[in-house]
């Protein structure tokens, strides 16, 4: 599944194709996708310009004049940049071709993405109008995090993985930041100090910073047919090395499964 950092770097690696470009034409294959495509989208788009593309949480924002393409990678979506006379694969499901013969080509073989319309601003539609700060920007800060999780019982991975505490926390780097953090992934977020929750923002912000840059070299693979971005190939300190010693310690890391998901964990240095 597309995580925050892969989703930034497909945002990086189109945006310089699609901007002050005029569209041609969307052709839709595939309207079938978590919600339905809307098939106005043929009508509208021909003629309008790119004039800006943005991420929001795993949300892409492609603003065209009218209004904006809300894009959503669910579990296997991805955008590639191609000649538009490059024959469609299956699980193409649209192309949006633009004035200068390329087309953006999106492909998901789950069909758990989405592709929707708004002429409204976008922080207003219902997807986007409840998600928490941007992880790496201000907004996400250790007063808010401590304030917010006084009196929560939920465990401390829940909640940083709670996209209306902040978006894009994943499931690998919870892991990691709660880790680098020395917080035992089930403890009640309400019990944890403000200096550990101090650590576990700067943790945040570094773990999904790192794996942003790393994304960077991948990005001149957008032009080719296969340079589909995936999880990039990180030093994970403990997710999926359970059993394996702790980087720091020596002990063996340990798997659990909380709120239904891995979590992994050095019992020596996560004890706060
Ligand atoms: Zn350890």
């Amino acid at each position: 599944m597309p995580e925050l950092p892969e989703v930034e770097t497909i945002c990086r690696g189109i945006r310089p194709h699609l901007l002050d470009q005029r569209i041609d034409q969307f052709i839709l294959r595939q309207a079938k996708l978590r919600w339905p495509i809307p098939p106005k989208l043929r009508k509208l788009l021909p003629d309008l310009t790119i004039s800006s593309v943005e991420r929001r949480g795993k949300y892409i924002l492609i603003h065209c004049q009218k209004g904006y393409l809300l894009l959503h990678m669910g579990m296997s979506g991805s955008l590639r940049i191609l000649p538009g006379n490059q024959p469609p694969g299956k699980h193409d499901h649209w192309d949006l071709r633009l004035e200068n013969g390329h087309c953006l080509r999106y492909h998901d073989p789950r069909r758990f993405g989405a592709t929707l319309w708004t002429s409204d601003i976008p922080a207003n539609h219902k997807l986007l109008a409840r998600l928490g700060p941007e992880p790496l920007s201000d907004a996400f800060n250790t007063d808010d995090l401590w304030q917010q999780s006084r009196q929560r019982k939920v465990s401390i991975k829940a909640f940083i993985m709670n996209s209306q505490i902040v978006v894009g926390v994943g499931n690998i780097y919870a892991s990691e930041s709660l880790f680098m953090a020395g917080i035992h992934p089930s403890r009640a977020a309400g019990k944890i100090s403000k200096p550990r929750l101090q650590k576990l923002t700067d943790a945040i912000k570094v773990v999904l910073q790192k794996a942003i840059e790393q994304g960077g070299t991948t990005l001149k693979d957008f032009q080719q047919q296969d340079g589909k971005p995936g999880y990039f190939a990180q030093q994970l300190l403990v997710y999926g090395r359970d059993s394996q010693p702790c980087f720091n310690c020596q002990t063996p890391i340990r798997k659990k499964v909380i709120g239904q998901r891995a979590s992994f964990y050095c019992p020596v240095c996560q004890k706060y």
